[in-house]
C-alpha cells in the first residue's frame, strides 16, 4: 500500500481497540465526540500527501515496492535526503500550526533511526535486528500511525522497577514462550494512543546493570493497539465539544495522553526488538541516539509554531494599541530572537550530519540539538509568560460566541473594539491566545514542551558527568601558564 488517504486512516481506527476515556470505553474513536475532531485533524494530515500539489514533497519511492511511501520513512544518506524530508515535516508542522507535537511523522522517524540501527539492536541476538528492519518495512508500507512509549510508571522514583512491591506496575516478562513474550504492567505516556494503529516500545530507561531482576524489563517491542489484553487509560479529553471560534486550538489539536497498560499480552517474537538486554537499555541515550533523527521534527514544529505564536503576539499588541512601547518591542524581538535560534539549531545539526558507529544513513549533529533540547522548555515557557504580559486583563475580555452574537452583540462592538479591530475579531483572537496560553489545552502543551523529550533536570544532570570537559579545564591551564 502506498500513503494512505484520511478516509483509509479514520477506517484503521474502527478495529476493537480498548480505549478508556472518562470513566467509559470508547467504542469507536473516530465518532466520540470528545475525540473525534482529532482523529479528523490527524485524517486531513493524511490527505496532505494525496493534494497533487504536494504529493512529490511528501514521498519517496519505497525501496521495495516501489510505491510512494512518506519521506518520514526514508533512511537519509545525504543532505540532500536531509533536506527532502525536512520539506515534507514542514508542510505537516505548518499545516497544524506546530500545535502537534506527534503527528505521525514523529515516531517514523524514531522507528527509522531505530533500523538505522539495527544492527546494535542485533548485537546480542541477530533475531533482532532483523526484526526491526521487517518492522520499518511493514510501518513504511502500510504508512502506519504510531504512538510510543519509553518511561515507567511514576510511582517511586526512590526505588529501581525491580524494587517496587508488584513487579508488574512496570511492563516485565512474566513468560517466555515458542511464540513469543508474555509481558504485563504499564508504560507511559502514549500520546495519541486513541489514533494511533500502532504502539512502539523501545527499551530506554536506565536499569540497575547489576540485579538480575533488570533483565525483566529490558525489552522492546511493538505491537498493534487493539492487541488483545491491552487498553490504553486516557486523561480527561480538553476537546470540549464548543465551537471553534470559542476554543480554536482545543477543538482541533488535542492529540491525548495515556497510560498503556498490558495483561499478559503477547508479544510475538517478529515483534520483538530487545530482550533481557540491560545494556542494550541503558545505552539507548547514548550510542542509539534515535533524538539525532527525530529532533529534526521537533525543530521544524517548533518554528512553525514559534511563527504561529509571534503573530497571535503581534496581534495582541497591535489590537490594543501597544506596539510603541520600548518594552512590548523587546519582549516581541524575544520571540523572534526564539524562532531565529531554533532556526540555526536545526541549521547547525542538518549541517553537521554524519555517519556514526553501528548505524546506516547519516545522523543529523549530536551537539547542535543537545543544547535545543536543554534550552528550549525554558524558551517557551518564557514566551508562554511574555503573552500573558502583553495581553494582561485581555485574555479575560472573552466572552463566548454566543455573547458575540446574541443579543449583547452591541456591547460586545462597542466595549470589545481594539485600536484597529472590531469586537468580534479581537474576542476571537484574544481566545484564540487563551486557548495557546491558559486552557486545560494551553497548560498541557506547556507541560508538553517541558517533559515530552525527557526530564531536563535529568539530561542535564547526565550532560555534566559526561561532558568532555578537556578542552575547558586545558584553557585555564594555559591562561595561566601564559601569565
Ligand atoms: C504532555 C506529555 C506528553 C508525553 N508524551 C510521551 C510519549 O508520547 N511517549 C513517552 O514515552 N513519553 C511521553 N511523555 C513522558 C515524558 O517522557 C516524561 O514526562 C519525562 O521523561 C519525565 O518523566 P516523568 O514524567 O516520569 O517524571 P519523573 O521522572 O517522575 O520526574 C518527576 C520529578 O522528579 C525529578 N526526578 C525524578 N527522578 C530523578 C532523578 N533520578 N534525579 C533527579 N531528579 C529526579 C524530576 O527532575 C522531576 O522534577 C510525555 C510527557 C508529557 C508531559
Amino acid at each position: 500500500m502506498a500513503v494512505r488517504t484520511g478516509a483509509q486512516f479514520l477506517e484503521g481506527l474502527r478495529d476493537g481497540r480498548e480505549i478508556w476515556l472518562e470513566g467509559e470505553r470508547v467504542e469507536d474513536v473516530t465518532a466520540h465526540p470528545k475525540l473525534e475532531r482529532m482523529a479528523q485533524t490527524l485524517a486531513s494530515v493524511y490527505d496532505l500527501q494525496h493534494d497533487p500539489e504536494l504529493h512529490e514533497q511528501m514521498t519517496f519511492k519505497s525501496p521495495s515496492s516501489g510505491e510512494p511511501v512518506a519521506l518520514s520513512y526514508i533512511i537519509p544518506e545525504t543532505q540532500d535526503d536531509l533536506m527532502r524530508r525536512r520539506k515534507a515535516l514542514e508542510i505537516v508542522a505548518h499545516a497544524s500550526y506546530g500545535m502537534l507535537g506527534r503527528a505521525p511523522d514523529y515516531v517514523n522517524i524514531q522507528v527509522t533511526a531505530a533500523r538505522q540501527m539495527a544492527k546494535v539492536y542485533g548485537d546480542n541476538d541477530g533475531r533482532f535486528s532483523d526484526n526491526i528492519i521487517a518492522y520499518h518495512e511493514y510501518i513504511r508500507e502500510n504508512d502506519v500511525c504510531l504512538t510510543h512509549t519509553f518511561g515507567h510508571p511514576q510511582v517511586n522514583r526512590e526505588l529501581a522497577v525491580t524494587e517496587l512491591s508488584d513487579p508488574y506496575i512496570a511492563l516485565g516478562v512474566v513468560d517466555t514462550t515458542s511464540e513469543g513474550l508474555i509481558v504485563s504492567g504499564s508504560k507511559l505516556l502514549a500520546t495519541l494512543a486513541p489514533f494511533s494503529d500502532e504502539i512502539f516500545a523501545p527499551i530506554y530507561r536506565p536499569l540497575p546493570p547489576n540485579d538480575p531482576n533488570s533483565e525483566k524489563y529490558a525489552i522492546g517491542f511493538a505491537l498493534p493497539v487493539a492487541t488483545p489484553g491491552l487498553k490504553f487509560i486516557c486523561r480527561e479529553s480538553y476537546d470540549l465539544g464548543r465551537s471553534l471560534y470559542d476554543y480554536p486550538l482545543s477543538g482541533q489539536f488535542d492529540e491525548m495522553d495515556a497510560l498503556a497498560v498490558f495483561d499478559n499480552v503477547l508479544i510475538p517474537w517478529d515483534r520483538v526488538f530487545a530482550h533481557g538486554d540491560v545494556e542494550l537499555g541503558n545505552l539507548n541515550l547514548g550510542r542509539v541516539a534515535l533524538w539525532r533523527q527525530y529532533m529534526q521534527q521537533v525543530a521544524v514544529k517548533n518554528i512553525a509554531k514559534l511563527e504561529f505564536v509571534l503573530g497571535i503576539t503581534h496581534g495582541i499588541a497591535e489590537a490594543i494599541g501597544i506596539t510603541q512601547y520600548g518594552h512590548v518591542q523587546e519582549k516581541i524581538s524575544e520571540i523572534i530572537d526564539t524562532l531565529e535560534t531554533v532556526r540555526a539549531y536545526m541549521r547547525a545539526a542538518e549541517a553537521d550530519a554524519e555517519h556514526i558507529e553501528g548505524g546506516v544513513g547519516i545522523w543529523p549533529g549530536a551537539e547542535p540539538w543537545i543544547a535545543m533540547r536543554h534550552w528550549w522548555p525554558d524558551a517557551y515557557t518564557r514566551i508562554m509568560w511574555i503573552i500573558g504580559q502583553l495581553a494582561a486583563g485581555g485574555l479575560m475580555l472573552t466572552p463566548t460566541e454566543q455573547d458575540v452574537e446574541g443579543p449583547i452583540s452591541d456591547s460586545i462592538a462597542k466595549f470589545y473594539q481594539g485600536a484597529a479591530i472590531d469586537g468580534p475579531e479581537r474576542v476571537r483572537l484574544f481566545r484564540l491566545a487563551w486557548d495557546l496560553v491558559g486552557t486545560q489545552f494551553g497548560s498541557r502543551q506547556a507541560l508538553y514542551e517541558r517533559f515530552f523529550n525527557g526530564d531536563v533536570t535529568q539530561l542535564r544532570m547526565r550532560r555534566f558527568q559526561t561532558y568532555d570537559y578537556t578542552r575547558a579545564d586545558q584553557s585555564v591551564k594555559s591562561f595561566f601558564e601564559n601569565l
